[in-house]
C-alpha cells in the first residue's frame, strides 16, 4: 500500500497565517540574516526566508557581504545587530567562506537572538532537555510528526546525518519525546541494516536516494529533509520508491522546506518574545 504523503506545505501554511496575527499583536519584530559570498543555494534560502518574513508583517533586514569580507568585519557586523534593538533574531547563513571560523562567528550572535540555535548556549539548553532557541529544520520535523500524530513514545526512531544545524538537534528533539534513537553518518557500517529496524526514519545527507525502498520498515514514517538539485530539479535523499513501502513520507519539495521557513519565523516570534520579557529565556 502506497504511503500517505505528509503535506509541509499547507502545514507551513497554517502555520505562517497564525504568525501573522501574532506579529500583529506584538507589533515591530526584526529579522537579520547576513549572508557572505555569493553561494547561488544559499541566496535562495535568504531569498525564501525575507519574502516569508516580509508576508508574516517582520521587518527584514537582508545584509550581504562580499566573499572576501574578513572575519574580523563579520563579527564586527554581528555584534552590530546584537546592539541593534530593532533586531529580535539574527541568522547567519552557513557556510561561510572558508577563511572565516564558523564557530567563533555562532559564538558572537547573542543567544537570544540566535534563531538557528547553534550558540553554544542554545545548543547546551538543547542537550539538556531545556531548550531555547533550536534550529528551525528540526524544529519544523517535529511539527510535522505531532502533526501527523506519529507515536514518538517507546517508537524506534533513526536519525541518517549528524550535523548541527539538522540531524544532532533532530535526534535531540527526539529523544526528549522519548523514542530510542540512534544516529547514523558516513562511517555507519551497513546502513540499510540499521534504517530498516526505525519506526520513525529521518534522513538529513544530502545525498539523492541514499534511502531505497529495501532500506524502510513497512508502515514507517520517514522525513525527508533532504534537497539535492539536478536536472530533475530538487529532489530528497529518499528514492520516492520508499513511498510504497512507507506508511507516511514527506515529498520533495513540499515537505520539510517550507516548514523550515514556517518554523524560522515562529523562532523570530519566540525570540520578541524572550527580548520583551513575554517568554522566560532558558539558561539566561
Ligand atoms: P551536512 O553535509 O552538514 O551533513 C550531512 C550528514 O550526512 C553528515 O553527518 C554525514 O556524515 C552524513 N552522511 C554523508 N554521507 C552519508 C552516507 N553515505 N551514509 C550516511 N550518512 C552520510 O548536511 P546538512 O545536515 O546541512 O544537510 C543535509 C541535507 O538536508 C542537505 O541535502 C541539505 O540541503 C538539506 N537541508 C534541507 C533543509 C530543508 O529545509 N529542507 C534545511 C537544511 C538542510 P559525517 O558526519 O560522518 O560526515
Amino acid at each position: 500500500m502506497a504511503a500517505r504523503l505528509i503535506d509541509g506545505k499547507a502545514l507551513a501554511e497554517r502555520i505562517r497565517s497564525g504568525i501573522a496575527d501574532e506579529v500583529r499583536e506584538l507589533g515591530e519584530i526584526g529579522l537579520a540574516t547576513v549572508l557572505v559570498g555569493e553561494d547561488p543555494a544559499s541566496d535562495i534560502y535568504i531569498r525564501l526566508k525575507h519574502k516569508a518574513a516580509t508576508e508574516a508583517g517582520m521587518n527584514a533586514k537582508d545584509i550581504r557581504l562580499a566573499g572576501q569580507t574578513t572575519e574580523e568585519e563579520l563579527l564586527e557586523q554581528v555584534a552590530q545587530l546584537d546592539d541593534d534593538d530593532t533586531i529580535d533574531g539574527v541568522l547567519v547563513q552557513l557556510p561561510l567562506p572558508e577563511h572565516i571560523d564558523e564557530a567563533r562567528v555562532i559564538r558572537t550572535i547573542d543567544p537570544i537572538k540566535d534563531v538557528d540555535g547553534l550558540h553554544p548556549l542554545n545548543f547546551g539548553q538543547l542537550v539538556l532537555g531545556r531548550p531555547g532557541h533550536v534550529g528551525a529544520t528540526p524544529v519544523g520535523v517535529m511539527r510535522l510528526l505531532e502533526e501527523y500524530d506519529v507515536p514518538l513514545e517507546g517508537a524506534k526512531a533513526v536519525v541518517v546525518g549528524r550535523s548541527d544545524i539538522v540531524g544532532k538537534p533532530a535526534a535531540l528533539l527526539l529523544l526528549h519525546a522519548n523514542a530510542t534513537v540512534t544516529i547514523c553518518h558516513s562511517r555507519t557500517k551497513d546502513l540499510g541494516a540499521v534504517t530498516r529496524e526505525a519506526d520513525v526514519l529521518v534522513v538529513a545527507v544530502g545525498r539523492a536516494s541514499v534511502i531505497g525502498p529495501d532500506d524502510v520498515k513497512e508502515g514507517a514514517a520517514v522525513i525527508d529533509v533532504g534537497m539535492n538539485r539536478g536536472d530533475e530539479g530538487v529532489v530528497g535523499d529518499v528514492d520516492p520508491a520508499v513511498a510504497e513501502r512507507a506508511g507516511l513520507i514527506t515529498p520533495v519539495p513540499g515537505g520539510v522546506g517550507p516548514m523550515t521557513i514556517a518554523m524560522l519565523l515562529a523562532g523570530t516570534v519566540k525570540a520578541a518574545q524572550y527580548r520583551r520579557g513575554i517568554l522566560a529565556f532558558p539558561g539566561a
